[in-house]
């Protein structure tokens, strides 16, 4: 395939933009060569500069659940939009919204929108610390939650470790308040909770890791976050900026059966408008300003267009059948993934939850960051290129799940399945 254009482009970008990109992973660091600048999505399929077209499964990292150019939603923001973009006032769509969510997240009674899944995180994370008046938190290693100081934190050595700063600019200060301990680990969780229990505000988690490629929670691991966040009086935070909306309609809580105190959204619930939201128990949320001291705010939060790309997406998503599609048709690209490596004698792990598919080119079970290390990075790298020029489009790193959306067809995953079986071979030449 000719990418000529897409070339000339990044090398302009570069001079102007970090990088040439608003968002590192785009810039295919990890898998080598250059990023493909689009030009449009349609449907399963997005096209590039070039004329080059591409079954999609990045689906925008996650929001594009109905695929790209949605009619209804497209119809939804050009209505709201000839009325006017913005008016930082209240409109009638943010409380349809919001009574939207809480009729359809298990956990959610009161939900305020912000405009990024980090903004979510990193204001439920205030929320907790000024509900429990205590200051240290806990997050896994592999999971991601945004950018926020606290949060951009790797773990130290051993096993529940105080963290240390994952980039320049986060003061280690900071970074001792963030509590790091491994994946679908309940032991070094207890640890943790014995060292620090009485000064943890809030446990974070995703509930199925998606940052780490896809890890889905051991069974008995949240329900043990649960128990033990509730003996200690710490907030449990369910990140579900990615699985919200996706692995069921009302999420991993849904899935899973748990009651977290606070929720955090994003990606979905956008319809790919920037949209965030965290919402969880009244008692807690009330505490938000202004109904209470902890503050928090946003010039474009709950921003019309964005309110009506995304009611348009979960009301679409509402419709009896939709999960139900999203599993089979995923169940069916995961099978086909799996079946190519064994065909070809290739050590791999498969995990998928839902429509989050990720394929690991290790025999360790993937349960955690340390196992999803030991995939061959190397060959995912060759596996992707080659799956570009097929014409299929995966997320350009080993540690990002795909996105099956409902604009996919059975071709579509047959045409996948087929190329994944050249470009594989083709990487373990
Ligand atoms: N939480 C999770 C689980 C995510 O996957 C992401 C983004 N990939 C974020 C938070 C941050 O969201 P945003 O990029 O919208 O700030």
């Amino acid at each position: 395939m000719k990418r000529e254009k897409s070339t000339q482009l990044f090398a302009e970008a570069q001079h102007y933009i970090p990088g040439g990109v608003n968002s590192p992973v785009r810039a295919f660091k990890s898998v080598g060569g250059n990023p493909v600048y689009i030009a449009k999505g349609e449907g399963s399929r997005i096209f590039d500069v070039d004329g080059n077209s591409y079954i999609d499964y990045i689906g925008s990292w996650g929001p594009l659940i109905l695929g790209h150019a949605h009619p209804r939603v497209l119809a939804a923001i050009t209505e709201v939009a000839a009325l006017g973009t913005s008016f930082g006032a209240p409109t009638e769509r943010e409380t349809e919204m919001a009574k939207l969510v809480c009729e359809i997240v298990p956990s959610v009674e009161v939900v305020r929108m912000v405009n990024s899944g980090t903004e979510a995180t990193m204001s439920a994370l205030r929320l907790a610390r000024g509900y429990t008046r205590r200051n240290k938190i806990m997050k896994f290693e592999g999971c991601y939650h945004g950018h926020a100081d606290s949060l951009l934190i790797k773990a130290g050595s051993g096993v529940a470790t105080l963290g240390l700063p994952d980039s320049p600019g986060v003061p280690e200060g900071t970074a001792h308040n963030t509590i790091t301990v491994p994946y679908n680990d309940l032991e070094s969780v207890k640890l943790a909770f014995e060292a620090f229990g009485d000064d943890l505000a809030a446990v974070i988690v995703e509930p199925i890791g998606g940052n780490m490629g896809v890890v889905p929670p051991q069974p008995g691991f949240l329900e043990g976050l649960r128990e033990i966040t509730e003996k200690h009086g710490t907030l449990l935070i369910f990140d579900e900026v990615m699985t919200g909306f996706r692995v069921a309609l009302g999420g991993a809580q849904e899935l899973y059966g748990i009651t977290p105190d606070l929720t955090t959204m994003g990606k979905v619930i956008g319809g790919g408008l920037p949209v965030g939201a965290y919402g969880g128990k009244r008692e807690i949320m009330q505490q938000v300003a202004p109904a209470g001291p902890i503050y928090q705010a946003g010039t474009l939060s709950g921003n019309p267009l964005a309110m009506a790309a995304g009611l348009t997406t979960l009301q679409e998503l509402s419709k009896p059948g939709t999960y139900e599609r999203l599993e089979k048709m995923s169940a069916r690209l995961a099978e086909g993934l799996a079946d190519n490596a064994k065909k070809l004698g290739i050590p791999h792990t498969l995990n998928r939850v839902g429509s989050m598919v990720c394929l690991f080119f290790t025999e360790t079970p993937v349960i955690n960051y340390e196992t999803a290390k030991t995939s061959d990075l190397e060959r995912f790298s060759a596996y992707f290129s080659h799956l570009l020029e097929e014409g299929i489009m995966i997320p350009p790193s080993q540690f990002e799940g795909m996105f099956v959306s409902l604009a996919h067809t059975d071709e579509d995953i047959e045409r996948t399945i087929e190329a994944s079986y050249h470009a594989m071979k083709k990487a373990f030449e």
